[in-house]
């Protein structure tokens, strides 16, 4: 700090961490981040991780590319910040072009925010304005999927207490409907993959009616599961038996690829292995993999001008469309796409979940190895045949992360299958991992699953 300051910050204690003032969602700490490159991190001690999962599904592009420090250097020298009703900035204008140059065609218009969260309530929010610009205000409903995740702040808005705010957008804080997610592999009946698929997405219609159809605004789905499903594939006839259901009622279909965008499936979006044109789509993560904050939705002009005649869209963040956000995210989206950073995704996402795979033969509770690119999740259970989960409190899946944490592998975990169902573990890479990297995160999480193996006593 300067000399004039009248005080001086005291080096963080890293051994005092119990003190911090610092607090997230549990008591859990973790050792103090020095630097991170390319796909490894150190801690303040000189110990060196693997980052494999890409923090949250976040760090595509890996840590600390030069291309983008330099942009986001460039862009600091010129301005940092500028309000967007006083002034337009290029990185924006540029970035928006760029997204919907690699988005399905029709999709050409971008809305910035900063995260994944506030990229899906725009969907939610401008779907609504639009139903309401179109004269079809009975439509509020927004279906989805259990297990799922879209975020962390839709209630925002129900304790917003500006009538103008927040009277388009009411009810407010609505229990939405649900239906499963496609959970295909678990069913131990006598129809094929396809017609599984099929009947899951049938479920959609059958709830459409049940609501009726005149209330129904969207239906949002994350085209490849996160981590609340492990990574969880439909079958391939269960996307456009969706996209069918939902233009047959007029619903609007919302992809969320906060996850799955910007080629972590092997992809510029998900939505491309099927073909299918959603009507939203929410992006983030990946999309300026952890050089800012930032997301977008992506939406077509036929629902943005209804909501511009009609007053404009009642809805936007301060830091929405951030020169330096912006500047970072087309770097990054110029590395991914550069350097066919989905085809590498692809590459050697499928080598990799072949080896997980190849670790079934030694750890008989792995029960799953799915996913897709490098969206690939390892489920663990108490038998492989009948895919009965593990006991809740063995913990296994969090067990499984911290033995890899101490040997110098990250990845990441959650309960899947709603309330406790079963364990999973995510191996999520940047999408620049090299194919002798490969043996960097099978090494270590071998060496845990052994360890695991012995606490389990399986
Ligand atoms: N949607 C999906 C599919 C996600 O995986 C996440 C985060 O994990 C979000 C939305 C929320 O994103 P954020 O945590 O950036 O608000």
């Amino acid at each position: 700090a300067p000399a004039s300051y009248a005080f001086a910050l005291p080096e963080v204690d890293t051994d005092g961490l119990a003190r911090s003032h610092l607090f997230y969602q549990s008591r859990q700490r973790r050792p103090m981040l020095d630097r991170a490159s390319g796909v490894h991190m150190w801690d303040v001690t000189g110990k060196r991780y693997l980052d494999g999962s890409s923090g949250a599904m976040v760090s595509n592009i890996g840590h600390s590319d030069p291309v983008v420090l330099n942009a986001m250097r460039a862009q600091m020298e010129k301005s940092t910040f500028g309000y967007r009703l006083h002034f337009e900035n290029a990185p924006a204008e540029n970035l928006a072009r760029f997204v919907a140059d690699l988005c399905p065609t029709g999709l050409d218009r971008v809305f910035f925010v900063s995260g994944g969260s506030e990229a899906v309530e725009s969907a939610l929010k401008l779907a609504r304005q639009y139903a309401l610009a179109v004269g079809q205000a009975s439509r509020f409903k927004v279906i989805s999927r259990y297990p799922s995740y879209h975020g962390a702040t839709f209630g925002a808005l129900a304790v917003t207490g500006t009538a103008s705010m927040t009277a388009p957008f009411a009810p407010m804080m609505h229990e939405m409907p649900k239906i499963p997610a496609p959970t295909c592999y678990l069913d131990r009946d006598s129809l094929t993959m396809e017609e599984r698929g099929r009947r899951y997405a049938d479920m959609l219609e059958a709830e459409i009616l049940r609501q009726g159809p005149e209330t129904v605004l969207a239906f949002i789905m994350e085209p490849v599961g996160g981590a609340s499903t492990g990574a969880l594939v439909a079958p391939d006839s269960y996307y456009p038996r969706v996209r069918e259901i939902c233009d047959a009622y007029g619903v609007l279909l919302i992809y969320d690829e906060v996850m799955t965008g910007a080629g972590r499936t092997g992809r510029f979006l998900a939505a491309e292995h099927w073909g299918i044109t959603p009507d939203l789509i929410a992006l983030s993560k990946g999309f300026a993999a952890g050089y800012a904050p930032l997301g977008a939705l992506v939406a077509p002009d036929r629902l943005v001008e209804p909501v511009m005649e009609h007053g404009g869209f009642i809805h936007g963040y301060t830091y929405a469309g951030n020169p330096l956000a912006c500047a970072a995210g087309l770097a990054v989206l110029q590395e991914t796409v550069g350097r066919d950073l989905p085809g590498n995704a692809a590459r050697i996402g499928d080598q990799l979940k072949a080896r997980l795979d190849g670790l079934k033969d030694r750890f008989p509770f792995i029960g799953d190895v799915r996913g897709k690119g490098l969206l690939l999740a390892v489920e663990l259970v108490a038998d492989r045949e009948t895919m009965t989960p593990l006991p809740p409190e063995k913990m296994a899946a969090a067990r499984l992360v911290d033995l890899a944490y101490e040997r110098g592998l990250i990845i990441y975990w959650r309960r899947t299958r709603g309330g406790y169902l079963g364990d999973h573990i995510m191996v999520c890479p940047p999408l620049i991992l090299t194919e002798d990297q490969i043996d960097e995160i099978m090494d270590p999480l071998t060496d845990a699953l052994v360890a695991l193996s012995a606490e389990l006593g399986v």
